[in-house]
């Protein structure tokens, strides 16, 4: 029996450290680093990612939704966080976490202006954020007259930094486009700090971004998939250590008669006899359904086990006819990125999705 004894996650701090310093080994000397840690630090866990990161003194932090951030804070995490996407609903936290919102629209920028002065706050940190083609958040060009009109009526608010997010940063079919949004947020920003008198930071790059156009780390580049071992290219995943290792056991083993099913709805009928895997860990943990059918496997004694029939909510059968193991042996339904490439593209997805699906309940440790 092998020391995992349950469904666990596991982290590799060392791991994170080399993608954290070969992020770095990317960027001009004075370039900062903003870590992405929403959604749970990447489906792993955020406080154990942040914590360290601070301790290898990056210079940001940035997550989706106010409450990653109080989050952070409640367990100690003191640098910089900014929000990307804060709702009016939770300005008061925002301000009382010290968390730094993104203002993306003239709604939020009025509202946020006006919580900021009832609070009676000077130079609260914000960071403008401006739409260069992705149409999700941002202002666009057209409202810098107004944005500046709004700042220039307040000492409440500080812009700390602009930014704007590449669309295609990872396609380079698609680098005429992704230049053109260069080009625009510098022109956009030139035009800003022209009339601000002060100059906040700028940035743009996401991971694919880092290294397709290095020409546009301006001050700060916010990184999130490469920390935890990913690049949109293989030959950079290849430099980057996987971080996410998740593990389970075999719970039961079945032997299975020719013509009898497996699982929900009869998801497998047999051809032959076979042996079968019970597994702890189900739709509910972050195994899509759409693995079931044999489009996921794990690993058992270094063999591919198929699934059998429909991933149910907590456990999974899988076919262990042609391996040698017993119940309670240790299995790996991923521990490097090419297996959770593979099973991402079995199920068009993203490894982003796969490793954000993990659910809060499995068991995170620390390697
Ligand atoms: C999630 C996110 C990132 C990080 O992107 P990666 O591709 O994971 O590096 C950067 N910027 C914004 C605005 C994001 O939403």
């Amino acid at each position: 029996m092998g020391n995992i004894q349950e469904t666990v996650l596991e982290i590799d701090l060392n791991a994170l450290k080399h993608n954290f310093e070969f992020i770095k080994s990317k960027l001009k000397n004075n370039t900062k680093i903003l870590a992405v840690v929403k959604a749970y630090g990447y489906g792993t866990d955020a406080a154990i990612i942040a914590s360290h990161l601070e301790k290898l003194n990056v210079d940001y932090f940035a997550v989706a939704y106010a409450k990653e951030g109080v989050d952070l804070r409640n367990v100690g995490v003191k640098k910089p966080i900014l929000v990307l996407h804060p709702q009016p609903i939770n300005f008061q936290s925002i301000i009382d976490n010290c968390l730094e919102p993104n203002i993306y629209s003239k709604r939020i920028l009025e509202e946020f202006i006006h919580i900021a002065e009832v609070n009676h706050l000077k130079e609260y940190p914000i960071h403008i954020k401006f739409n260069t083609g992705l149409n999700r958040l941002g202002f666009k060009r057209e409202d810098i007259i107004y944005i500046l009109s709004k700042l220039q009526k307040t000492t409440a608010v500080k812009v700390t930094s602009l930014f704007s997010h590449l669309v295609a940063s990872e396609d380079l079919n698609e680098k005429d486009f992704s230049l053109n949004q260069i080009n625009t947020f510098k022109e956009i920003a030139l035009e800003l700090t022209k009339t601000l008198n002060y100059k906040p930071m700028l940035h743009m790059l996401n991971t694919s971004g880092i290294m397709n156009y290095p020409e546009a780390q301006f001050n700060m580049v916010r990184a999130g998939i490469s920390l935890y071992g990913f690049a949109n290219e293989d030959a950079l995943t290849k430099q980057l250590r996987n971080v996410v290792s998740l593990k389970s056991v075999i719970s039961q083993i079945h032997h299975i008669k020719k013509g009898e099913s497996v699982g929900y709805n009869r998801g497998f009928i047999t051809e032959k006899d076979i042996v079968s895997a019970t597994i702890p860990i189900g739709h509910a943990d972050g195994i899509h359904r759409a693995f079931g059918k044999g489009k996921g496997f794990v690993t058992i004694k270094g063999k591919k086990a198929p699934i059998l029939g429909n991933v149910c909510m907590d456990m999974v059968m899988v076919d262990i006819t042609n391996i040698e193991c017993n119940e309670g042996d240790e299995v790996t339904i991923f521990d490097n990125q090419d297996t959770v490439n593979e099973l991402a593209s079995n199920i068009n997805s993203i490894p982003y999705e796969i490793l954000t699906a993990i659910s809060q309940r499995v068991k995170r440790i620390v390697k």
